[in-house]
């Protein structure tokens, strides 16, 4: 089953890219794995996957233990100030950064264990109450902040569509996104990048990807629906 959806996204990503005239290269599938067991994470991994995203601090540590070394560990998650300490070092990106405290623990966390992480920040930009993220007005002056700190680097932006039944729905909220970043690109901040777009779900990633996202993140569409009942 797992082949078989995966086949079905590479697809999908590279007719994407193709109707948006982007390499397809240019666009990095993380399989979001969150919920999963690690049977599941195997399987798309002999399918070629090698980048996981979780959103558990615990729940990617107990995986990370019992699969190679040479897999790449996606943060996508809310993360709490305390729970910083555990990932230092472990995780290749942090999706999820909307504070500057959780900003400034990361860089001191880091800087402890001698590393350096590198970063998204992430957006609400369609303002959703339910959601983290800050506002698109916020995003300049949290970057600015965040920039002065030593061993953290911004890379770009991160944002979760609103669950729609019309994923071109939400083309707004992702064109949004991308014109942000290039707005931010143009300010030549010290220690900020723009080069990672992180949007686009199991929904709307076609329509993520058609608006320039670098980065999609699938989960059901490639592990197929989850059950919470872990
Ligand atoms: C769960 C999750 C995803 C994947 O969602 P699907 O709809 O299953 O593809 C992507 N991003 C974040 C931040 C998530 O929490």
């Amino acid at each position: 089953m797992i082949k078989e959806n995966l086949e079905l996204v590479e697809q999908n990503i590279c007719e994407a890219c193709q109707r948006a005239g982007r390499l397809r290269s240019d666009v990095t599938l993380i399989a979001v794995s969150k919920t999963n067991p690690v049977v599941s994470l195997r399987e798309a991994m002999d399918c070629g996957i090698q980048i996981f995203g979780e959103n558990k601090v615990q729940e990617m540590l107990e995986k990370q233990q019992e699969l190679p070394e040479t897999l790449q560990w996606h943060m996508i998650g809310h993360l709490q100030r305390n729970k910083v300490k555990y990932i230092m070092g472990k995780v290749a990106l942090i999706h999820s950064v909307d504070s500057l405290r959780l900003a400034e623990e990361i860089s001191k966390e880091a800087e402890k264990q001698g590393t350096e992480e590198d970063i998204l920040v992430e957006i609400n930009v369609a303002e959703e109450i339910s959601k983290f993220g800050i506002t698109t007005e916020e995003a300049l002056q949290l970057i600015q902040d965040i920039a002065k700190l030593p061993h953290i680097h911004i890379k770009g932006l991160m944002t979760i569509a609103p669950f729609v039944e019309n994923p071109e729905e939400n083309r707004g909220v992702f064109r949004a996104l991308k014109k942000l970043s290039v707005d931010i690109e143009k300010k030549n901040i010290d220690n900020v990048t723009m080069n990672v777009l992180s949007m686009g779900m199991t929904n709307d990633y076609q329509i993520a990807i058609e608006e320039g996202a670098t980065m999609v993140r699938v989960g059901t569409g490639i592990f197929g629906t989850r059950s919470y009942t872990a």
